[in-house]
């Protein structure tokens, strides 16, 4: 008979840590994982996140890294700290890759439209070919479709966010961003 030790990785997902309940359930989980050898803690090496502008560059750290021994994954955990949430991540092939840099100095100058989200703290920039969504950690691209070129306008109909994509026809695409779910839901064409 051989033992085999198996891990928990497959059925557990990335999650906001919004509650007290699902923070205690979280680490009480890994807390056991690493009791039970299964996860091993690591030095958090790299920022989740990096600000820059002219006067400051801010970095900030998750407050715990775990690896897999059995499959090799590394979870990223940033306790909440209420009101601000907190946040579980994950590698799965065991290199980190989570690391989103704001320039302000460049970035944001350079983008074509800068909008404040009207029901999150969202700001997003949108550049031809991407909208960054500082404050999710996301950058939206173009839509797959061999006749979009670029974003082109972004803007709101009250608490809808229509984004306009230009094409190489003569007719652009209009879409709504689902700012829930930070995707893009196609609506039609606009002449
Ligand atoms: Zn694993």
């Amino acid at each position: 008979m051989v033992s085999s030790l198996t891990c928990e990785c497959c059925n557990r997902y990335e999650t906001d840590i919004n509650s007290v309940n699902s923070f205690n359930e979280i680490k009480l989980f890994f807390d056991e994982q690493v009791k039970n050898g299964i996860y091993l803690e690591e030095q958090v090496l790299k920022p989740y996140y990096v600000w820059e502008d002219d006067k400051e560059h801010i970095e900030h750290y998750a407050t715990k890294w775990y690896r897999c021994m059995i499959c090799g994954c590394l979870w990223e955990i940033k306790y909440p700290d209420f009101p601000s949430k907190g946040f579980v991540k994950k590698y799965d092939d065991g290199i980190y890759t989570g690391t989103i840099v704001i320039n302000n100095n460049e970035e944001s100058k350079k983008a074509d439209i800068v909008l404040k989200s009207k029901i999150n703290n969202n700001v997003y920039y949108m550049f031809s070919d991407e909208i960054f969504i500082h404050g999710d950690n996301k950058s939206i691209s173009i839509p797959l479709d061999s006749n979009a070129i670029c974003f082109y306008d972004m803007y709101y109909v009250q608490d809808k966010l229509f984004i306009v994509v230009s094409t190489n026809r003569d007719y652009d695409y209009l879409y709504v961003l689902d700012e829930k779910r930070m995707i893009l839901q196609k609506r039609g064409m606009t002449k």
